[in-house]
């Protein structure tokens, strides 16, 4: 089967781990529990910046938040790992911007993920993913952000949501953990 992956928020913990450089960069002390709650994906407003000044601290801030110690979900790679062992095929399909493309992929590897360079593709707009997943002619494809999620509902592939706070208003399938992949390809099996 062919598995595709998004990687930020799906696979590694980017936005957290941008949430507590944002509050040792600017001196704040903005609490945990408001990330948590936010019911969106940019986090500008917990550090009161406009739309604006949030854009241009995240873009400053990329070299960091990419490639410094951003932690992956627990069992990520391995998952990964043991599903590439099983014969499986994976696919990678971040939005990250095309400069950023092959440094992350060996950002990836890395960090342990199973990565085949033809399988590895980057420097899309979230919403021109849907074209390379048609493409692939994927089996299953994870990613967390709504307005991806969205453009995939008609494609006949199974289809899961990341479990995040800004996507829980979705009815798609979803995965909290990344341990209980096997148990959730049992029961579409089943
Ligand atoms: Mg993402």
């Amino acid at each position: 089967m062919k598995f595709g992956f998004d990687i930020d928020d799906t696979l590694i913990n980017l936005r957290e781990h941008a949430f507590h450089l944002y509050n040792r960069k600017l001196n704040r002390n903005v609490d945990i529990s408001l990330f948590h709650d936010l019911d969106k994906v940019e986090i500008h407003e917990l550090f009161g910046m406009t739309a604006e000044e949030g854009g241009k601290m995240w873009k400053n801030s990329l070299e960091e938040i990419y490639y410094i110690s951003c932690p992956q979900y627990p069992d990520a790679a391995e998952t990964l790992q043991k599903l590439e062992k099983e014969g499986h095929e994976i696919y990678y399909i971040t939005a990250r911007p095309k400069e950023h493309g092959e440094r992350t992929m060996e950002w990836m590897i890395q960090n342990g993920f199973p990565v085949q360079k033809d399988r590895f593709f980057y420097g899309m707009n979230d919403e021109e993913k849907i074209h390379i997943i048609k493409d692939l002619q994927l089996d299953y494809y994870f990613d967390d952000k709504p307005a991806v999620l969205e453009t995939l509902r008609d494609l006949p592939l199974n289809v899961f949501a990341k479990n995040q706070s800004y996507n829980r208003h979705l009815d798609t399938p979803r995965i909290t953990e990344w341990s209980e992949l096997f148990d959730l390809l049992i029961e579409k099996a089943e």
